[in-house]
């Protein structure tokens, strides 16, 4: 018999087989971290693959034609996803988000969400479903994936001059698709609908105020977010970050704005409105305010390995259990053992600092890209 051949692509990042303790306790959706964070927000990546070549995100140079992306047979199937969101739920989850990569790419989304908008939290109530795209193939699919019982959706769009965005995603594609793609999403009434745009200072920072007019009085919200040092390939540098507060200091000289209160704690944008009722927008200030101290969020990747941190080097192999016959409470227990063993913060290390330091990572690991985990 031929030996079992391990595709590369699983095993490009570092992962350990969860400990499965002894003693089973059932989740009672009251996990804590070692820093008192409970587990409320579960990112599922659904593929690896895109369509899109983001500078700062899939660089081209890397994510090449001989690029190795994980193989069908590596993949989560929508069975094994849902059965570890329901155990996620158990444990605390009350939103899901659906991610990638470019999670429209992944065939039959439909049928997933469909079995994701079945389940409920341990009090009974729907979760929380929302899924982040570059909308590319939402026009098409906005109504299919409202029927399927999505709520929301979050659109990325990095500009409105069709230059700069075609630069950005670097495959050329127009701004009009991605505009379409809202419109319909709106129309099928996929909201509150979110804007992200990643603000690359001497990139696209000429796009803040275009952006901010088109949106104002639209039911749009808009959020800016910091470009990231995620991952390794995306060759990160602060100098091409521009602060949030600059965006609101800009956004501020057009249009008076206020600051108004989180939703919830642990939301990861800072909340603003038009002093006009000219509607709302948001900042993602990941790299100049950590937001840490309420991180409430996990991330499974593709194929089933659970991380703890964006900027995590080292993932939890849930998709051995799945496979090698481990029961729904023995998952459990797993789950619940690695969420109270969580210490991550990285964004507060890093702001600790120097700014000139480059931040570190262990020897011989790689942190995961931003395309394997999602946003
Ligand atoms: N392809 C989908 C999309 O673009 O919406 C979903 C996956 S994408 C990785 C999720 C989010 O991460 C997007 O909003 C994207 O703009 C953001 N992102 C990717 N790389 C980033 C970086 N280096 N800094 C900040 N945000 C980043
Ligand atoms: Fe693709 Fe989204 Fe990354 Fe852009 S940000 S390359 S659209 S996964
Ligand atoms: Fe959460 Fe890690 Fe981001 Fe901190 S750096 S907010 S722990 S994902």
């Amino acid at each position: 018999m031929a030996d079992k051949v391990i595709p590369l692509a699983d095993i490009r990042y570092a992962s350990s087989v969860p400990h499965v303790p002894a003693r089973l306790q059932a989740p009672v959706g009251l996990l804590s971290d070692t820093r008192a964070r409970p587990l409320r927000d579960l990112r599922i990546s659904v593929t690896d693959r895109c369509n899109f070549r983001c500078s700062y995100c899939m660089p081209r140079e890397v994510f090449d034609k001989d690029y190795a992306f994980l193989p069908q047979s590596s993949l989560l199937s929508f069975e094994e996803i849902t059965r570890l969101a329901k155990i996620f739920v158990a444990h605390g989850v009350e939103k899901i988000r659906l991610t990638g990569g470019e999670p429209l790419l992944r065939k039959h989304l439909e049928v997933l969400i469909e079995m994701l908008a079945r389940l409920q939290t341990p009090a009974g109530k729907p979760l929380d479903i929302t899924l982040t795209t570059n909308a590319s193939l939402l026009a098409k699919k906005a109504q299919s994936l409202k029927d399927a019982g999505l709520q929301r959706v979050t659109v990325s769009l990095d500009g409105l001059d069709d230059a700069t965005f075609r630069r950005m995603n670097d495959v050329d594609f127009p701004v009009a698709e991605v505009l379409k793609g809202i419109e319909a999403a709106r129309r099928v009434g996929l909201a509150p609908l979110k804007v992200n745009m990643v603000v690359k200072r001497g990139t696209n920072d000429a796009e803040i105020i275009p952006m901010a007019k088109h949106f104002r009085n639209s039911g749009v919200v808009l959020r800016f977010i910091e470009y990231m040092d995620v991952g390794v390939t995306n060759g990160w540098r602060m100098d091409e970050v521009l602060p949030s507060a600059q965006v609101i200091e800009r956004i501020q000289a057009e249009f008076p704005l206020a600051a108004i209160d989180p939703n919830y704690t642990g939301e990861t944008a800072e909340r603003w409105r038009y002093v006009d009722g000219g509607g709302e927008i948001g900042v993602i200030s990941s790299v100049t305010q950590a937001f840490c101290s309420d991180c409430n969020r996990a991330r499974l990747s593709t194929e089933g390995k659970l991380f703890l941190c964006l900027f995590a080097s080292q993932g939890h192999d849930l998709r051995a259990l799945l496979r090698n016959n481990y029961s729904d409470a023995q998952i459990a227990a797993a789950v619940a053992h690695i969420w109270q063993a969580r210490t991550d913060r990285y964004s507060e290390l890093r702001a600790a600092q120097p700014a000139d330091t480059d931040s570190s990572t262990p020897p011989g690991h790689k942190r995961v890209e931003m395309s394997y985990i999602g946003g």
